[in-house]
């Protein structure tokens, strides 16, 4: 036993041949398509026509999709090497495809063949966009604590609800959305809560697009439903089940964000390590100067310290192993995330002066990372839901 685990084969990282072939497909389209849209879709605040064209022939969109609809049957390891090498270019564009893939694996996880059917061919094939939505004005964390209702009414359901920070939520065609169905239950707050597929065209509308300080070309919006009518068919799984759906969907979504987090990492190490070849002072490169050599140490460290965990997360749960998945997916998160900070703000220490130009392209690195910090579950409420998994899991104390 490997205390918390149960034997050593439970830190088997499972990276093949594969994933390594994926990952110089990835990178090669990143490098050689992506980048050049970067700079110009930060500041338009979008993604070019061209670009979400050139993924479908890639098969981006539903990479975590069967091929039966449309997908390409890839594995969870596959999802983290496309999420940070595409992070590595592009922060903002890897976060269009983390949401299609959320809805891809809910709709794969809870709905029945008649909604795969109708919604992954489309979803898969890129032809149709994604969003999910749990988050309101008045409850993030709390993902119980939502207000957005569904009512009953002969063979549909109307909805009235209020969604924040939406990723996709202005130009998504499908979403998932979250309601309440019935009261919250005083013992089991979480309780009551009903996932549905809804459709834009049936009311689904946009409040307004939130300016972020961060993953600006993303599409991050409020949107409302009021009224709205969605058939019965269209409840995903079991009626008043949805807060485990949207707690597991966040569970599956927070290492992707951890691989997100060690491309900008990756990101900010090669160029840490460049300019310390490139820049010269007393007449000594930089990379002679002992001070900076810590910095690519603790860089490296902070790096692969990162990988190991993600990818070894990203194992438990391709193996199933969700009692310790969860925990590590929290570890991962937070200390990918965390560790990815430091690197770029050693390397904005070892650009000088140059470290806060924006032309270097450092500091949104760091306003990205803001988001990632936040997103799919804060930091902080990571570093509760670890402990208390664990004690729960492993110790048999509720705490
Ligand atoms: C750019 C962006 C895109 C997003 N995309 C989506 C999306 O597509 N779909 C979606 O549903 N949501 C999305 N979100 C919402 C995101 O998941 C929430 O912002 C996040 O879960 C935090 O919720 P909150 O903003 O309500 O903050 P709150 O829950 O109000 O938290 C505020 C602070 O209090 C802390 N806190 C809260 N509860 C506790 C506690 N029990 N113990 C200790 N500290 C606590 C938090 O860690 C945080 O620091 C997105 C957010 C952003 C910024």
């Amino acid at each position: 036993m490997v205390f918390p685990l149960k034997s050593i084969e439970d830190f088997t990282i499972d990276l093949t041949q594969d994933h390594e072939l994926l990952r110089n497909a990835v990178r090669e389209f990143a490098e050689n398509e992506v980048k050049k849209y970067v700079d110009k879709g930060e500041v338009e605040r979008d993604f070019p026509k061209d670009l979400k064209e050139r993924a479908k022939d890639l098969g981006l969109y539903g990479l975590d999709v069967p091929t039966e609809y449309n997908g390409q049957g890839a594995d969870y390891l596959s999802l983290l090497v496309t999420a940070e090498e595409l992070s590595r270019i592009w922060t903002s564009f890897s976060t269009f495809f983390l949401i299609q893939w959320m809805f891809n694996q809910a709709i794969l996880k809870w709905g029945n063949e008649s909604l795969k059917k109708r919604y992954l061919r489309d979803t898969a094939k890129g032809e149709k966009i994604a969003a999910f939505c749990n988050t309101e004005p008045d409850a993030g964390s709390d993902v119980a604590g939502i207000k957005s209702t569904a009512k009953k009414v002969n063979d549909h359901y109307v909805l009235n609800a209020r969604k924040m920070f939406i990723t996709n939520g202005d130009v998504a065609d499908y979403y998932l959305i979250t309601a309440r169905t019935s009261p919250p239950d005083p013992k089991a707050k979480w309780k009551g809560i009903t996932v549905f597929i809804v459709e834009r065209e049936w009311g689904v509308k946009t409040v307004s697009r939130i300016e972020t300080t961060g993953l600006k070309a993303s599409h991050t919006a409020e949107i409302m439903l009021e009224d709205v009518k969605v058939p019965e068919e269209n409840v995903l799984g079991e009626v008043d089940m949805g807060f485990k759906y949207a707690v597991e969907s966040f569970d599956y979504a927070r290492t992707i964000v951890s691989s997100q987090a060690i491309g900008i990492a990756q990101q900010a190490f090669e160029k840490l390590v460049n300019y310390s070849l490139q820049r010269t002072a007393f007449e000594k490169k930089l990379a002679e100067f002992e001070l900076v050599q810590q910095k690519v140490s603790e860089s490296l460290d902070d790096l692969e310290t990162s990988r190991l965990l993600t990818y070894w997360a990203g194992t438990l749960y391709k193996r199933g192993r969700m009692q310790e998945y969860i925990i590590a997916a929290s570890l991962a998160k937070f200390h990918s995330t965390e560790a990815a900070e430091r690197i770029v703000m050693r390397a904005m220490t070892v650009h000088g002066g140059y470290g806060v130009s924006v032309s270097t392209g450092l500091e949104r690195l760091l306003r990205d990372l803001q988001i990632l910090k936040t997103y799919e579950g804060t930091n902080d409420i990571q570093r509760i839901s670890a402990a208390r998994q664990f004690y729960y899991r492993f110790m048999g104390v509720k705490v």
